[in-house]
């Protein structure tokens, strides 16, 4: 069976699960009934599709919207996967391409809308084929008191029956009374697996600070909670090594960790880590999976996570045994150069690159946030909540100041110089700096030469920050990484839109007391 964790990089795209996704796979995928309650937008149908592509023979997935079956089908064949439709919405070919695909015993993934279980020749085409387990999305619309009740959906228990194969189902729907019907309906009573998880981490602080000398600050960061068990993980492999050195000339028990290293090696490191008291491990993303200690009171990222998945993921290994655990991440402008250059510089097609760099914005947002950080952190996965009073925005909320002006400026001062420079020199033309470089582009006669002036240089590299955290700018491969204006930047320049920025990004430092245990 090919391992999770390669398709969902391989076909999907992604880097990370989403909360709750793993566990749901692995039940499916291992043949369980299961009954999977996640909020809309956090990611059910990877649940079944993935495991589809685990599984010999073919997944049949149950969904009540044709465009919504015909979109994730024209997704997955994107992908290179194997899937078809049976609805009314099908020309002749497409249902006869489908048949011939089932035939030739391709296909993985089959979609059929609930009125087709009516016609009695799905039924036995199905009896015919290798159908490995049924999928249902949306699957609150078999229950009568809802308000989305479909009566075709009372025939899928039936099928089951019918083929003998697993059942997963899926709904956003959480109440009793829709569940126990779920269970009646389509499993005949016998309680499935059942997975309904807030993604909420209560117990987790969530921290962001702008970088201002990393190796500094993770030593602060460590020196509070001298002692406790924590990872501190890096963007690059020679980071892990000299951040490790650093630790441990702080005094701290620290080691490094990286994919580059020996198996014999990693194991020794994840033993320790699981055995030894308050040891760091200070290593890349490939440091986690291994790991399964409850008790790991702190994790800080010395550089940005690739996406808020991987985010969530990563900081999620804190506190596991629901004892407080505080988690700290730094971003800077090199970050997001080097994120949008690994997307921009990867292989994958333009539509996934596009959402790519939509997933890092969403975490350059919650870096950049100015209310409670988990608040936005469950909205993104499609829940709801109140401010926290567990995240650094909650316990002193930012001084902000209306930034239109200033990003009016900067963006002036991007566009009269052809978007051909980066930060540094943009900086010296608004401050009014005349240097070498200045001088000889005849940028001191530009009307936006020293413009600037009112607001200091490292305020102004913060500004520059922020906008690239909201997308205004984007620094260019193609141009030495020289920062070109968004879209979105447009609405601001031409005075038809505000923004509010941050004044204090620059001057944050931790604060936090440690954490008694
Ligand atoms: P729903 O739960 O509403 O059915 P979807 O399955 O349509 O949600 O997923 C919502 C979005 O989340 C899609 O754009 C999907 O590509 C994205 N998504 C799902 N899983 C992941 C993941 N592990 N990492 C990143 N994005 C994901
Ligand atoms: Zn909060």
């Amino acid at each position: 069976m090919p391992a999770a964790a390669t398709l969902l990089r391989d076909i999907f795209g992604f880097d990370a699960f989403r909360p709750g996704q793993e566990d749901i796979v692995n039940a499916v995928a291992g043949g369980r009934d299961v009954l999977a309650i996640m909020p809309t937008g956090g990611g059910k149908s990877l649940c079944f599709q993935l495991p589809a592509l685990m599984r010999d023979g073919v997944t049949v997935v149950i969904s009540p919207l044709i465009a919504l079956m015909r979109d994730q089908v024209r997704a997955l064949r994107a992908a290179g996967v194997e899937a078809g439709a049976l609805t009314s919405g099908n020309t002749e070919d497409e249902t006869a391409a489908v048949w011939r695909a089932l035939d030739e015993g391709r296909l993985k993934l089959l979609y059929i809308a609930p009125e087709r279980l009516a016609a009695g020749s799905a039924m036995g085409m199905l009896r015919r084929i290798n159908v490995s387990m049924i999928a249902v999305d949306e699957a609150h619309c078999v229950s009568q008191w809802g308000h989305d009740f479909r009566p075709d959906y009372l025939r899928i228990g039936e099928l089951r029956r019918a083929l003998d194969v697993p059942l997963a189902a899926f709904t956003a729907t959480a109440d009793a009374e829709t569940q126990a019907e779920i269970v009646e309906k389509l499993f005949d009573g016998r309680a499935p697996d059942t997975f309904l998880h807030g993604f909420d981490r209560p117990n987790i602080h969530l921290a962001f600070q702008a970088k201002d000398g990393p190796r500094k600050q993770i030593t602060t960061f460590a020196a509070a909670r001298k002692g406790q068990p924590g990872i501190v993980y890096c963007g690059t492999r020679a980071r892990t090594e000299s951040l490790a050195q650093a630790l441990r000339e702080a005094g701290h028990s620290a080691i490094a960790y990286h994919g580059g290293m020996e198996a014999d090696a990693r194991r020794a490191v994840e033993q320790r880590f699981n055995t030894e008291d308050g040891l760091i491990v200070v290593a890349t993303v490939a440091f986690g999976m291994g790991v399964d200690k409850p008790d790991i009171r702190w994790v800080a990222h010395a550089d940005l996570p690739k996406s808020i998945e991987a985010y969530y993921q990563e900081i999620g290994r804190a506190g596991r045994d629901g004892a407080p655990a505080e988690t700290l991440t730094l971003f800077g402008p090199d970050d997001i150069r080097l994120r949008r250059a690994q997307i921009d510089e990867g292989l994958a097609p333009p539509e996934r690159r596009a959402a790519d760099h939509a997933r890092l914005n969403a975490l350059l947002g919650l870096a950049e946030a100015l209310e409670c950080r988990r608040v936005q952190l469950l909205r993104y996965f499609g829940e709801e909540a109140q401010p926290c009073g567990n995240c650094d925005l909650c316990d002193a909320p930012p001084a902000t100041f209306d930034g239109t002006e200033a990003v009016q400026k900067a963006l002036s001062a991007i566009l009269r110089t052809d978007e051909w420079f980066g930060a540094g020199h943009l900086i010296d033309i608004l401050t009014g700096k005349v240097t070498e470089k200045v001088r000889a582009r005849g940028h001191d006669g530009l009307p936006t030469f020293g413009v600037g002036r009112d607001i200091a240089r490292p305020m102004w590299q913060g500004i520059f920050r922020q906008m690239m955290g909201h997308d205004l700018i984007r620094p260019d491969p193609d141009r030495h990484g020289a920062l070109r204006m968004t879209d979105p930047a447009v609405p601001i320049l031409k005075g038809k839109a505000q923004i509010t920025l941050r004044r204090d990004t620059l001057a944050v430092k931790d604060r936090r007391p440690a954490v008694k245990t």
